[in-house]
């Protein structure tokens, strides 16, 4: 018996009785545990294993799985799943991290960056338009895709009026030396959003939320840090599509 402690991201049926949960734990990374019997429990256990509560959870192994035993809350994000919009976002983030993070791989920072980005999400000090860029890219930066954000791929220059973004190869080129419309997948970045894009990708991680962006600018930056997720995980996301419905109503 070993315990873990983690956010529930995913949750099905199995049979009649059981339910399998898909959680990203602090110890082990990304795991699936097997609830036997979840639809029957009415203790304290089946409460615990519901989507987006973090989690004490002891679990067995038993021939490469892992079956829960009992579980107990440590922090319930009530807002998020009272919250349409707060909701949809939470399980895109789900997403994206059950189709890229590998199963059974530690991931303290990535499982940091879920549950803080939650408590932001839940408690309402951040709106989930800034909190969406500042995880997207947060995340496929800690994966292993960090953009090239130290100036221009070609003369090194850290500032330039124009500067463009290669969604591609994550790369910069300043004005004097990209020859525009040769390539698709190009953003020009205005100054203020370059600054937003080094310091999501870039700060000490214990300042990442202190971040300030002009409320006009934030749908822009969204917008870049989505398709850069996209682009580089090579998937449209069901989830983005559904938040993004949502929000626009
Ligand atoms: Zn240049």
């Amino acid at each position: 018996m070993q315990t873990v402690n983690g956010v529930i991201i995913r949750d099905r049926k199995v049979g009649d009785n059981d339910k399998a949960v898909t959680v990203l734990t602090r110890e082990i990374g990304l795991i699936d545990i097997t609830v036997r019997g979840a639809m029957k429990i009415t203790s304290k256990s089946s409460s615990s294993i519901q989507l987006f509560m973090y989690s004490k959870l002891c679990i067995n192994e038993s021939k490469g799985r892992y079956y829960l035993d009992s579980a107990e809350p440590v922090n319930v994000f009530y807002n998020i799943r009272l919250d349409v919009e707060k909701f949809a976002l939470a399980s895109y983030f789900s997403e994206l991290i059950t189709y890229s993070v590998l199963f059974g791989q530690p991931c303290d920072i990535i499982t940091r960056l879920l549950l803080n980005t939650l408590y932001f999400l839940d408690n309402g000090k951040l709106s989930h338009r800034i909190l969406k860029p500042i995880f997207e890219l947060r995340f496929i930066s800690e994966l292993g895709h960090l953009p090239a954000l130290l100036g221009c791929c070609q003369c090194n220059c850290y500032e330039h009026e124009k500067m463009y973004f290669n969604l591609y190869d994550g790369k910069l080129t300043c004005g004097d030396c990209s020859k525009v419309g040769e390539i698709e997948n190009i953003i020009k970045l205005s100054p203020d959003i370059l600054n937003a894009v080094r310091y999501i990708s870039l700060i000490d991680y214990k300042k990442l939320y202190n971040i300030r962006l002009p409320d006009n600018l934030r749908a822009e930056l969204s917008e870049i840090t989505e398709n850069y997720v996209s682009v580089q995980l090579g998937k449209r996301f069901k989830t983005l599509d559904f938040y993004k419905t949502i929000i626009s109503q």
